[in-house]
């Protein structure tokens, strides 16, 4: 499975108070710059979820591959990615990256 994602961990970064966030890949490269959009709690909180994302992803990805050695409820041990119309899990790491 490709990542073709920036290197994680992923941290935010503001240049100065109130100003756009930036999320930095592991590289310390800009990721994105995030504009405040939205109610600032939410904002924070959107942020925060986008920066934790590479984390998530290999968590989501290791978990699984664990979880599925075995057949589960009628669905064959599996692969992340590998069975996205019968798997939650698989259908959210397909869509983060993109596979079809
Ligand atoms: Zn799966």
């Amino acid at each position: 499975m490709e990542l073709k994602h920036s290197p994680g961990p992923w941290e935010t970064k503001r240049e100065y108070s109130h100003g756009p966030v930036i999320i930095l890949g592991g590289d310390g490269k800009p990721v994105v710059v995030c504009r405040e959009k939205r109610d600032p709690e939410e904002y924070e909180a959107n942020v925060l979820l986008m920066s934790a994302a590479p984390e998530l992803l290999s968590e989501l990805i290791a978990s699984h591959d664990r979880e599925w050695m075995e057949d589960h409820e009628g669905i064959p041990a599996h692969m992340a990615g590998e069975r996205p119309d019968e798997c939650g899990a698989c259908a959210v790491i397909v869509k983060a990256l993109g596979m079809k």
